[in-house]
């Protein structure tokens, strides 16, 4: 059955190359310009943002979900036996399952499958600063992101919306149809997550998996998406300015280290800070104030708002 799958998404590759290869370029240079001044609107106090792109046609979505719950169970199930997995009632994981289901129910109107996803969230003990959601919800975080970071509820809130939105918009999905069309006499769709390091013996690992890296444009739209996410469920959205400067700070020169797969620059921090207008009354009223009633956050001041 699985192999079946794979085989209609390699044809269906082979098919489309040649076709979606212009449209591809096309696309991107104009998702790129469009990440200047991506449309979103407030107006229904809903945020919009991006389209659909081409390549993540190439794999089927129950496919992906599919492979990625298989390759949830391996990660689980090789943390387990070597004892990396934080149990039920470890803080750390009390606290991750907590802050993730209070934003779930905010983050199904963006993707109509996850409705019927079956979330999962754990905690891998791990010096490794790193995290995932897979595709079909599954969330993985390695200790090290909330330890040595010394993440705060906020952070992590940031940081985990973050994580879910690129689950939600498929980027993952978008990625690997790049990579199954760059590489169609592979015939496999390679393992997407979990290579970070756990134990003496890493899992999964391979150049194509090594390669992936999310773009500028994904890297917004998460932000962005995941921002509204975890404002909605009462997360401070100017925690994601300490969260990434942290992340930047510690990770900067890892090879492939979290930062690299999701690029970090000027034009992030500057979109983040350009948001917080939208994001700000979301979580004033999650958390039962008005915005001129939030404190300072991390020597930033207390927000004012635009004179308009
Ligand atoms: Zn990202």
């Amino acid at each position: 059955m699985k192999v079946h799958a794979l085989i209609r998404v390699a044809a269906c590759a082979v098919s489309l190359h040649a076709g979606l290869s212009f449209a591809a370029s096309g696309t991107s240079d104009a998702a790129a310009s469009a990440n200047a001044q991506p449309s979103y609107s407030t107006a229904s106090d809903q945020i919009r943002f991006g389209n659909a792109a081409l390549f993540r046609n190439l794999i089927p979505s129950a496919t992906l979900e599919q492979q990625s719950a298989d390759e949830y169970a391996q990660i689980l199930g090789e943390a387990r036996r070597t004892k990396h997995l934080l149990a039920d009632d470890n803080p750390l994981v009390k606290r991750a399952r907590e802050i993730a289901n209070r934003e779930i129910p905010f983050a199904l109107k963006w993707n109509d499958r996850s409705k019927n996803w079956k979330w999962e969230i754990n905690v891998v003990r791990s010096d490794e600063i790193r995290m995932y959601c897979l595709p079909g919800g599954k969330i993985v975080i390695y200790s090290g992101l909330i330890d040595r970071l010394r993440l705060n509820d906020n952070e992590l809130g940031m940081m985990i919306g973050h994580e879910i939105a690129h689950a939600l918009r498929e980027h993952a999905r978008d990625r690997l149809g790049r990579q199954q069309a760059a590489q169609l006499s592979t015939g496999t769709i390679p393992p997407l997550f979990g290579f970070a390091d756990i134990s003496s013996t890493p899992l999964g690992i391979g150049e194509q998996l090594l390669a992936m890296r999310y773009t500028p444009a994904d890297e917004t739209e998460a932000d962005v998406i995941g921002s509204e996410i975890a404002s909605r469920a009462g997360y401070d959205p100017r925690a994601a300015i300490t969260l990434w400067q942290k992340i930047d700070s510690r990770t900067r020169r890892t090879p492939n280290g979290f930062i690299w797969m999701h690029p970090y620059g000027a034009a992030r921090v500057h979109d983040l800070m350009k948001r917080l207008p939208d994001m700000m009354p979301l979580y004033a009223k999650a958390i039962g104030k008005t915005v001129d009633q939030l404190p300072n956050y991390a020597g930033m001041g207390r927000f004012k708002k635009p004179r308009l």
